[in-house]
């Protein structure tokens, strides 16, 4: 999409998962201050439509944008299995079906179920790229950086030395930003880790 941390994420998906068929979409041209590309989804679902009918999103039960909700779902695939009822006028066949397998998880319990399956906590730190900067190093004060820092710390895994600045020092501002845009699912996990770091 051209974003920042798409070229990290990039050099990740050629490292770790060489498969992966990736679709140049240059998004970022519509990015809002807030980091947030107005359906983004919608266009990610559309163009995944080209290449299967069963299409899967890793959404959390944090993310509060509604292009990662159920409602999308139900809507983008109402928009799929209409148009592709014109069978000649499509590449993939429908019925499409668009699945949100961890949107009941938050990120905490995401790696929870991942740590429970025997899976190295050490990828991850290094095989998952989150931060808005896209720097060599995650900035650990943007919003993603504190969302995995939180899930990390919660399940025991030592984070210490992985950010450009300590996350630790901005997690209060970082609570009281999810609790006035009403972040629900995340505010608790948050406050438990701010009572984990207390001194
Ligand atoms: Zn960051």
């Amino acid at each position: 999409m051209g974003t920042a941390e798409n070229r990290m994420e990039q050099s990740v998906i050629d490292n770790y998962f060489p498969g992966v068929i990736k679709v140049g979409m240059p998004l970022a041209a519509f990015s809002l201050k807030n980091n947030i590309i107005p359906f983004r989804n919608h266009f990610l679902a559309l163009v995944a439509a080209n290449y299967a009918n069963h299409i899967i999103f890793g959404f959390t039960l944090g993310d509060t944008t509604k292009d990662k909700d159920y409602v999308f779902k139900s809507q983008v695939e109402g928009v799929l299995n209409y148009f592709s009822t014109d069978t000649q006028k499509v590449l993939i066949q429908g019925p499409f079906v668009i699945d949100l397998p961890f949107k009941h998880l938050t990120k905490t319990e995401l790696v929870a179920l991942y740590l429970e399956k025997d899976h190295p906590a050490s990828y991850l730190l290094t095989n998952s790229f989150s931060c808005y900067e896209g720097l060599h190093k995650p900035c650990g004060i943007c919003r993603s950086c504190l969302r995995k820092y939180v899930a990390l710390e919660l399940n025991g895994i030592d984070t210490s030395g992985h950010w450009l600045n300590n996350p630790v020092d901005h997690l209060l501002a970082f609570l009281e930003e999810s609790v006035t845009k009403n972040r629900g699912f995340e505010i608790n996990d948050i406050q438990k880790c701010i009572n984990l770091k207390q001194p």
